[in-house]
């Protein structure tokens, strides 16, 4: 079986320990289906939800489809909603049921039987102070991998609202405290993740040249122009960079349409697949499904689906070496990179 990291998962929000780690009813992801979909290893994101929101999207004037912009979250609301998230990924790891990866071996170790590797990720980095002194223990627990924003703002920058079509480029990018952010991740050894950042703050982390860029869980803005889409511009910048796109598998970013759509076929994962590789070189191509975060192709289920995504890279003419370096070597080769 193809051994599978993935780049984004939101079970942690959702989900009670004793449940992930033995099995549940429903959403995507858990011990049982991690298993049998050939997941050896994932990121597990913390995410703080905005009070009040709501993902219906409604047409502006001008038609352009736009879910509400997310109120910000404050330190303290998110700072205590993350350690409690956070909890809930080192009980996982006391029950045995994942390990908590820190050096690039825990990855390695995964592959060979023991519990899946799990790196905690911040996603928005509203738990964090300005003066980044919270970011210390973070790292010490465990943090590895951060997004500076979600779709919204923080005092680290503004995420890319949701619209559709829309360009990616819809304000001012990183604040000060941003940029010192991300400068003192790459410091440290935590890997940054562009994923939710509107295009001005992409290049602005682009331009620190911290590392290989990282877009956990994106798709490709030429085949759907959702506003969290990657452009051809931001795809070429990660490909120089030795960085990677997680394709995300939600139905509303792979279509062209945007509809957030269960209907929607297995086949356009692979096509985003096929886009980002023929731009870039397959070698920044990974998986970042975003698994109980959104609405994903109801022929791939859940995590369990895994080798059916792996069947259909194949049968669209990626060669073995290519799907294990989609599947597992280019989340390895860049999270290394990060962790040094
Ligand atoms: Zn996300």
């Amino acid at each position: 079986m193809i051994a599978v990291f993935d780049g984004h998962n939101d079970v942690l929000t959702s989900g009670d320990p004793e449940l992930i780690a033995g099995g549940r009813p429903g959403g995507h992801l858990d011990l049982p289906r991690m298993r049998a979909g050939g997941l050896r290893g994932a990121i597990f994101a913390v995410f703080a939800p905005s009070e009040g929101f709501g993902w219906e999207p409604v047409p502006r004037a001008d038609g352009v489809l736009e879910i509400a912009r997310s109120p910000e979250v404050p330190l303290g609301t998110a700072a205590a909603y993350a350690t409690r998230a956070a909890g809930r990924l080192f009980a996982l790891e006391r029950a045995g049921a994942v390990r908590i990866a820190r050096v690039i071996e825990d990855l390695d170790e995964a592959l060979g039987g023991g519990p899946p590797a799990a790196v905690l990720h911040l996603e928005g980095a509203e738990a964090i102070d300005p003066q980044l002194e919270s970011l210390e223990l973070w790292y010490a627990a465990g943090l590895r991998s951060l997004g500076p924003v979600w779709s919204r703002s923080n005092a680290f920058g503004h995420g890319v609202p949701f619209a559709f079509p829309s360009s990616p480029d819809t304000g001012p990018g990183l604040t000060d405290a941003g940029r010192a952010l991300v400068r003192r991740c790459a410091e440290i050894g935590i890997a940054v993740d562009l994923s939710h950042l509107n295009e001005a703050g992409f290049w602005d982390v682009a331009r620190a040249e911290p590392g290989p860029l990282i877009a956990s869980h994106s798709a490709a803005h030429a085949l759907c122009r959702a506003s969290r889409n990657l452009t051809d511009g931001q795809l070429d910048a990660i490909g120089a960079s030795g960085g990677l796109v997680g394709i995300v598998f939600a139905c509303s970013f792979l279509r062209e349409d945007f509809a957030e759509d269960p209907d929607t076929p297995l086949s356009l994962i692979v096509r985003h697949a096929a886009y980002v590789a023929e731009r870039i070189g397959v070698e920044h191509v990974a998986f970042g499904s975003d698994f109980d975060g959104t609405t994903i192709p109801a022929e791939l289920g859940d995590a369990a689906g895994m080798p059916k995504l792996l069947a259909a890279l194949g049968e669209a003419g990626f060669g073995s070496r290519e799907i294990e370096a989609i599947a597992w070597g280019n989340w390895r080769r860049v999270l290394s990179a990060w962790w040094r």
